[in-house]
């Protein structure tokens, strides 16, 4: 079954890198500066705002939950940049969004709330089931999840893009972006050239703006993650610097890094005992902490109980962790239904 697949650990790609700072992961043995270390080996330094619980635990997806409470604790620019496909998700994006170009500005110039949100949830909708790695992952099997989410996404953007406070900095963004230079480089990506850092300064103040809108609109309690303040202004950034990073040099690229925080720190991963559970939603071996109550499973997303006693499959014998608040579940290795005790 698919979902037992683990992911594939990214390797350095055959062909020549560019040397941008995206240019590929950590090889063995290589030296780099320690905002560059995303690797298995390596853990953001950070902890949860919901229990203080210290993340200690390698994530697999750019989503880091908490160890002890399953709750979103960050977003790990290092781990979306690794994922080989992080480019493909904004090229999506770009896609339907540019189809639905028209009518949207006919539903902005109308001031049609309604109609700009519907045009934006079919966008999130259809840009979430293709790029659901871009997503936390409880989106890819958790309908009602999933259609929060797209609601949340939709909502931000009517909040950010009718804001009439951004039309002139919209407007400035579109005169700054006209003027940069693209720079062809031999066997390379072009680099950017030009007034690139008020460019991105003027990003970044759009983006303040918005997230302290949606936050003072009561916006960002849609969110489905329950992501704590900063995370989703952090997302933002990290799109923005994804799609920049390879056209800038390295020392540029660093200085980007921390003009939008991103700059994090990270600890390489200490080997330290850690307990076994079933995933009972998916089957997926789940290794946790002593002292965890829930962990969210990063093959199928749910948020799995491991406080109460695993219940025991009566078809096969398995000892399932059921996903919180369900009472049931098709055993995912003989498809028994299996009830809590
Ligand atoms: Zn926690
Ligand atoms: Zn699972
Ligand atoms: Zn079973």
């Amino acid at each position: 079954m698919k979902l037992f697949k683990k992911h594939k650990q990214a390797e350095p790609s055959e062909s020549p890198q560019p040397m941008g700072v995206s240019a590929g992961l950590p090889r063995p043995g290589d030296t780099l500066p320690a905002s560059l270390k995303a690797h298995s080996r390596f853990i953001k330094r950070v902890s949860c705002s919901q229990c203080g619980g210290p993340k200690s635990l390698p994530s697999t997806t750019a989503y880091i939950y908490c160890d002890y409470c399953g709750a979103l604790i960050d977003y790990d620019f290092r781990i979306a940049n690794a994922d080989t496909n992080a480019g493909i998700t904004n090229t999506v994006f770009h896609r339907l969004i540019a189809a639905v170009q028209e009518p949207l500005a006919q539903a902005k110039a109308r001031g049609d709330r309604d109609g700009y949100r519907e045009l934006y949830r079919q966008v999130f909708s259809q840009w979430v089931q293709e790029c659901h790695m871009a997503v936390s992952p409880r989106a890819k099997n958790d309908a009602a999840f999933r259609d929060q989410l797209v609601a949340y996404l939709a909502e931000c953007a009517v909040t950010k893009d009718l804001d009439p406070r951004q039309a002139p900095l919209d407007a400035r963004m579109e005169t700054l972006a006209a003027a940069l230079q693209r720079i062809p480089t031999p066997g390379g990506p072009w680099m950017v050239a030009g007034e690139f850092w008020p460019y991105a300064e003027l990003f970044k103040q759009q983006m303040e703006l918005a997230y302290a809108l949606i936050q003072e609109t009561g916006v960002d309690a849609l969110d489905p993650d329950h992501a704590p303040p900063g995370v989703a202004l952090r997302m933002e950034y990290s799109t923005f610097c994804q799609s920049w990073l390879p056209h800038l040099s390295p020392t540029d690229g660093e200085r980007l890094l921390k003009l939008f925080g991103l700059d994090a720190e990270y600890d390489e991963v200490q080997p330290q005992p850690t307990d076994r559970h079933q995933c009972g939603a998916c089957g997926a071996e789940l290794h946790t902490l002593a002292g965890a109550r829930q962990v969210v499973c990063e093959y199928c997303g749910y948020t799995i109980d491991i406080s109460s006693e695993a219940v025991p499959c009566r078809g096969c014998g398995a000892r399932l962790s059921l996903p919180v608040s369900a009472g049931h579940v098709l055993c995912p290795y003989c498809n028994t239904d299996t009830r809590r005790i």
